[in-house]
């Protein structure tokens, strides 16, 4: 897989009024931070260093040919990459309810580029379009049928990424994508399994949000739903309050009280840190309860794939996860050390292989352009 030419994030985190830009390409690097609150302009900034300066890489901005976009929901409609049109930004617009944190800026990531690179082929590739083939057993929520009828479903996440580690874990063990039953772990800041079973997703673990499911870093994952009753009841709990604690002081964060980063948390377990022992202990708990589940989906298991900040560089994460599952053949080496490259961590003779593939969202999203355009 090439290198990217150049690469370029932009951090709103720091303060308000400002963004950090980080840009690299042509062997240089720059990062500034810019008095800048509207998110087009920083956009308009960061897409800049492509021509100007130091990161330089293209003569023009009429040399790019096309923009993808990672689009987190597109709902039942849309279940492959989907040029964009007014249709299209009208879908995602209506998609919104659905994903409240990540639609509206992936529409406004859209707009923005049509404002700095007028009117060039843009595409939407969606998170959820992998698992969009998910039997409908697995995609089916156990409420009343109306919830069938409304879109109440489970969508699943991540889809971008499960399916390009799935690909690439086949290339890695040297045989056909389709032959293969696989347990993609993506463990970032948002944690989700899929179970791919013939190239397919037939399985996840996030739901109708991407609040399903595994505990995460600020997310609490699966809880009793009659918890959430109970708050209203009880504590008379608003909807904005439910949603800020689910998704912003669960997970890591809330059960340890110090940060939503693993790194952190495991930092201070070392150091004796009670807390930070439980949130990792019932990260890893849940981990293991559901690659459970989704070896069940798959009927089987070749390889297991760990991805995503927290998967592609916790030694500790890959040993304790892989430890629930010794009992069906999967054996990790006694040397475990985090690399720049994808790598296997199993024993040679382990039945289930063990990969650590980095995931490559950006270049799946190119190539989904490529094959559309
Ligand atoms: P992502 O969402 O894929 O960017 O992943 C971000 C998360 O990866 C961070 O919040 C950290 O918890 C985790 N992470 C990154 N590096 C490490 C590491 N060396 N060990 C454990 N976790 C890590």
């Amino acid at each position: 897989m090439p290198e990217p030419l150049w690469r370029a994030a932009l951090d709103w985190t720091h303060q308000q009024g400002q963004v950090e830009l980080s840009a690299s390409g042509a062997g240089e690097s720059v990062q500034q931070v810019l008095p800048i609150a509207d998110k087009a302009e920083g956009l308009e900034a960061m897409v800049k260093t492509l021509v100007d300066g130091p990161t330089q890489v293209l003569d023009s901005l009429s040399d790019i040919d096309a923009v993808g976009h990672r689009v987190v929901h597109g709902g039942r409609e849309y279940i492959d990459s989907v040029r964009i049109d007014d249709q299209v930004k009208a879908a995602i617009q209506r998609l919104i309810p659905l994903a409240p944190a990540h639609n509206p800026a992936n529409l406004q990531g859209i707009e923005a580029m049509e404002g700095i690179l007028g009117d060039i082929p843009q595409v939407a590739v969606f998170d959820t379009a992998f698992h969009a083939r998910m039997p409908e057993a697995a995609a089916t929520y156990p409420g009343p049928y109306a919830w069938v009828e409304q879109g109440i479903r489970r969508y699943g996440f991540h889809g971008i990424s499960h399916q390009y580690v799935a690909q690439r874990a086949a290339d890695m063990v040297g045989r056909d994508l389709a032959d293969l039953k696989l347990l993609t772990c993506h463990l970032g800041n948002g944690c989700s399994l899929a179970a791919v079973k013939g190239g397919l997703s037939v399985d996840t673990t996030m739901g109708f949000t991407p609040l399903e499911g595994l505990m995460m870093g600020s997310r609490s994952g699966s809880v009793d739903p009659g918890i959430l009753i109970y708050l209203i009841r009880q504590e008379g709990y608003s909807a904005d309050q439910l949603d800020t604690l689910l998704n912003k002081e669960s997970g890591l964060k809330g059960l340890s009280g110090l940060s939503n980063d693993m790194r952190s948390v495991v930092e201070a377990m070392e150091q004796g840190n009670e807390r930070a022992r439980l949130a990792v202990d019932v990260f890893i708990h849940r981990l293991r309860r559901e690659m459970g589940g989704m070896i069940a989906s798959l009927g089987g298991l070749e390889a297991v794939v760990f991805t995503a900040g927290i998967g592609e560089n916790s030694p500790l994460v890959w040993q304790r996860a892989c430890e629930g599952f010794e009992f069906l053949g999967v054996r990790l080496k006694d040397e475990l050390g985090r690399a720049k490259e994808d790598q296997d961590i199993a024993v040679a003779d382990s039945r289930v292989r063990a990969l650590v593939i980095h995931t490559q969202e950006e270049w799946a999203i190119a190539q989904a352009c490529i094959g559309l355009l």
